[in-house]
């Protein structure tokens, strides 16, 4: 079913495309007029006017036809609202009848005027026949259209020298069918090498749009990917590799926070593991709200472990910063009472580094835990760091 769809699909784009080559030759329709024109000079017999007059009508109407609608002819792949907005199919009926009248149109005109007039004015009608299938050759991007335009003129012009007296007539009408099956046979051929042509474009444009999807999907894949390897499934903080990324290209002024959980070993124990993820959850959310996300990170350090690092801070702010965190730890259980089942508090390290006090990123971790360390041993709940013991916080 979708084989035949995208069969559908491939048949109606390539005759979209020969019809938008057709169309865009169809200033050569002026020539038709040009055609009569001449025609009409040619036979320039008083007699002969009113007929003359009646036949250069009609071509102009067909000629006109085929012009204006190849202006209301939209892009077939940019639907325009002023323009007809017809399937491809639609405009290649429109099509048919316009060369199938023009041909028929100069077929009868012409093979009359073949009977009308002397042996030069019959010279000057194959010539001018001659000239208008020649015009119209680009019509071979869809066949029939040639042959409903060229078959009409080369059969009335071969019925016409068939019936006529003049010098080698029956000659000359072997000569004209002779002609409409060679232009058709060339036309035949042709149009397939141009539908092969075509049917390759469109192809070519599937493959490389196709391709450009299939980029785009894989940039966003690749994209995701990163981010998870750089994520913490649980919390969706940074994780540990993201932080040392982090720590590589931090500027010199900044603090670095090991912020662990007091006893979550017997909250776990005690509410069991899934109510530990709930309250892991909700502590990186509290850590997340309370720095500036532009310049700071929050990674999980691994279990109930979490780095936080400041930058472009001074020391005594670093240390408010560190304050806030832990109180807003230790309110989690009265804002969500129904997630937290008892107090949770949190222990912080904190170490500082900036133009006078120099010293590598991992330093600054080691140090930090250092503090951390003093932290639990001061009695929890408190934040630390390790060149001045900070005021230990309320229980
Ligand atoms: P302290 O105050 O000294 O830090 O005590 P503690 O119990 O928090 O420290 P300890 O290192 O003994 O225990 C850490 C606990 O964290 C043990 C482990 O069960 C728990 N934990 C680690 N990762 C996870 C996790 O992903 N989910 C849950 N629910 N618990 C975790
Ligand atoms: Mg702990
Ligand atoms: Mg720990």
């Amino acid at each position: 079913m979708e084989e035949l769809a995208r069969k559908d699909d491939q048949q109606s784009n390539l005759l979209a495309m020969q019809m938008e080559a057709l169309y865009r030759g169809a200033p050569a329709s002026a020539m038709s007029i040009f055609g009569g024109v001449l025609t009409i000079l040619t036979y320039w017999s008083p007699s002969l006017a009113p007929m003359l007059t009646g036949w250069f009508a009609c071509i102009c109407v067909i000629a006109i036809t085929h012009l204006s609608s190849a202006a209301m002819r939209p892009e077939f792949t940019i639907q325009q609202r002023w323009k007809l907005d017809w399937s491809p199919a639609a405009w290649s009926r429109l099509i048919r009848i316009v060369y199938f009248s023009s041909g028929t149109c100069w077929g009868l005109g012409g093979s009359w005027l073949l009977l009308q007039g002397d042996d030069h004015q019959t010279l000057v009608m194959c010539c001018i026949a001659m000239g208008a299938v020649t015009v119209t050759y680009p019509a071979v991007v869809y066949r029939p259209v040639f042959n409903l335009f060229q078959v009409p003129i080369f059969l009335a012009f071969s019925t016409a020298f068939a019936i006529s007296d003049i010098e080698y007539s029956n000659l000359l009408a072997v000569a004209s069918a002779t002609l409409c099956v060679a232009l058709a046979i060339i036309a035949r051929s042709m149009g397939e090498q141009l539908s092969m042509a075509f049917r390759l474009l469109d192809t070519n444009r599937q493959l490389t749009e196709q391709l450009a999807a299939r980029g785009s999907v894989l940039e966003e894949e690749n994209r995701e990917l990163t981010a998870q390897t750089l994520t913490d499934p649980l919390t969706g903080l940074a994780n540990r590799r993201q932080l040392i990324e982090f720590l590589r290209r931090v500027p010199d002024r900044c603090a670095v926070l090991v912020v662990d959980i007091d006893h979550f070993k017997s909250y776990n124990d005690t509410h069991g593991h899934g109510e530990g993820d709930v309250c892991l959850i909700l502590v990186a959310e509290a850590l997340r709200h309370s720095i500036r996300s532009s310049t700071d990170l929050v990674a999980r350090h691994g279990g109930e472990e979490f780095v936080v690092v400041l930058t472009e801070i001074d020391r005594d702010r670093a240390l408010e910063v560190a304050e806030t965190i832990r109180t807003n730890i230790q309110v989690l259980a009265a804002a969500h009472p129904q997630k937290i089942r008892r107090l949770v508090t949190a222990s912080i390290g904190l170490a500082y580094r900036d133009e006078e006090r120099q010293k590598s990123s991992s330093d600054l971790l080691i140090e930090a835990d250092s503090a951390l360390y003093a932290a639990k041993n001061g009695g929890r709940n408190r934040v630390e760091t390790l060149s001045d013991i900070h005021p230990a916080a309320a229980e």
